[in-house]
């Protein structure tokens, strides 16, 4: 290859970026290089739909498979970039990047779209087969080949991924055990009571759910886990272990060539690295809160994913910026639907609409009566209405908000001077 744009990690973020550069008429050579032997796809469905059998891997693909070549995007799949040098003196960001299989890729733009990887426990035990981890496809086919044989499941982590593969692990009839070390599910993400709704919601389904359980170790026979072992010297019985402790940013690449990362790799509104000329998009970076631009933050999600690949690619090519979009994001636990709008991060008030024993209810986020973000449950009304509020710069009253005798949407007050867009 000579020229051109390098994308380093073909998944969400990297194809999007190919995708936005080609949108925005470059018609440079671009290549897509990335680690798994796929072309890029869809991750949400593999703790959802595939799991529960619902959805087989070829599904799952982003494109077909001559979208590639068609847009002359060269995919260069089972590669890991293992080094790149930047010319120094040569053209601002252009350089030469190098591969685990040997092949020297010059390029006279970069982005890194690296990703994340799981968190990985370090406890005794832990290398025992029937201990997983769910990021990849294949991680996803091993899980569900092992599911299907096992009995007591025991899901370490009461996160996103973690609960969707309870459930779906439940609707498989199995014997399911979720625990949490903290003393709420979803302790990151949501108000404690989004979580006690959790907990009630999955154990009304037959799930064990155990909080403050803090995982020490697992026991095995004949090399395969056998059982759990609490701090407390409890052991709980289990056949198949799913560990979703969270994830970690892949920052080696970035680190090795200097550039800032502090939890993930550290990117402007733009998605510009600390090398102004290198951009870097999606789970792997860490950037200003896209709402107030207060503070960093790391977000995990597809649109994350998409509109920060949109900003790098206009980026590269010196393009204006379009404005900060409002986060979203969605978690499908089985028929509990959760869309989330906005960021909750930093709220001082928040007030539950609806009833959370109907499993149908919002939860809306202020931050100084400022409108910050909403948790939906099988509420996609209440989702959208807010959500739309926040892209125009409008509100809902926290006073009125928790009316349920009137539609949300129509509680919309008089826009803000700072609005956002959506994307
Ligand atoms: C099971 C699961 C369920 C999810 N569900 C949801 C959901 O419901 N809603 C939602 O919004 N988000 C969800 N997400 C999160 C969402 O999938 C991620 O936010 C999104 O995939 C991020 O895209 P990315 O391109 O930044 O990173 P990734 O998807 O992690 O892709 C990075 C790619 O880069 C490759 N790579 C890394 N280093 C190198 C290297 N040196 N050389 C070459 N290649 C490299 C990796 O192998 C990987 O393929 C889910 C994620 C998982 C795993």
């Amino acid at each position: 290859m000579t020229g051109g744009t390098l994308i380093v990690g073909a998944s969400q973020a990297g194809l999007q970026l190919a995708v936005s550069l080609r949108q925005l008429g470059d018609t440079e050579p671009i290549t897509l290089v990335g680690e798994e032997q796929f072309p890029p796809y869809q991750r949400p469905p593999l703790s959802k739909e595939f799991l529960a059998g619902k959805a087989d891997l070829e599904s799952l693909a982003f494109r077909a498979p001559s979208y590639y070549a068609d847009n002359g995007i060269d995919l260069v799949s089972g590669e890991r970039v293992t080094d790149v040098a930047l010319s120094p003196g040569g053209r601002p960001g252009a350089g030469v990047a190098t591969t685990a299989g040997g092949r020297a890729l010059a390029f006279d733009r970069l982005a890194l779209t690296v990703g994340a990887g799981p968190r990985r426990l370090s406890a005794p035990g832990a290398d025992l087969d029937g201990i997983c981890y769910l990021r990849d496809r294949e991680d996803a086919l091993d899980l569900r080949v092992r599911l299907d044989a096992a009995s007591k499941v025991v899901v370490v982590g009461g996160g996103f991924i973690g609960l969707e593969a309870a459930a779906v692990a439940r609707s498989l009839g199995k014997d399911v055990t979720v625990m949490e070390a903290a003393q709420r599910l979803l302790s990151r993400a949501v108000a404690p009571v989004v979580s006690e709704f959790y907990r009630q919601a999955h154990r009304r389904r037959g799930t064990t759910v155990q909080l403050s359980a803090a995982v020490t170790g697992f026991d095995g026979a004949d090399g395969k886990v056998t059982a759990v072992r609490l701090a407390d010297g409890s052991a709980l019985p289990a056949d198949l272990v799913l560990v979703g402790v969270g994830v970690v940013p892949r920052t080696e690449l970035a680190e090795r060539m200097g550039l800032v990362c502090d939890g993930g790799i550290v990117v402007d509104e733009r998605a510009r690295t600390s090398n102004p000329h290198v951009t870097a998009a999606g789970d792997c970076t860490v950037q200003p809160h896209p709402l107030t631009g207060v503070g960093r933050v790391r977000l995990e999600s597809v649109q994350n994913a998409v509109a920060q690949a949109t900003a790098a690619a206009a980026a590269l090519l010196g393009r204006p910026a379009r404005a900060a979009a409002v986060p979203w994001f969605w978690s499908f636990q089985g028929d509990l639907k959760l869309q989330i709008a906005g960021l909750s991060t930093g709220y001082d008030e928040h007030v539950v609409r609806g009833e959370p024993d109907s499993e149908r209810f919002s939860v809306l986020y202020y931050r100084q009566g400022r409108l910050l973000a909403i948790d939906a449950v099988n509420s996609p009304a209440d989702y959208m209405a807010v959500r739309k509020a926040l892209t125009d710069g409008a509100t809902v009253p926290a006073a009125t908000a928790g009316d349920t005798s009137v539609p949300l949407k129509t509680l919309l007050a008089a826009p803000r001077r700072d609005a956002v867009p959506s994307s």
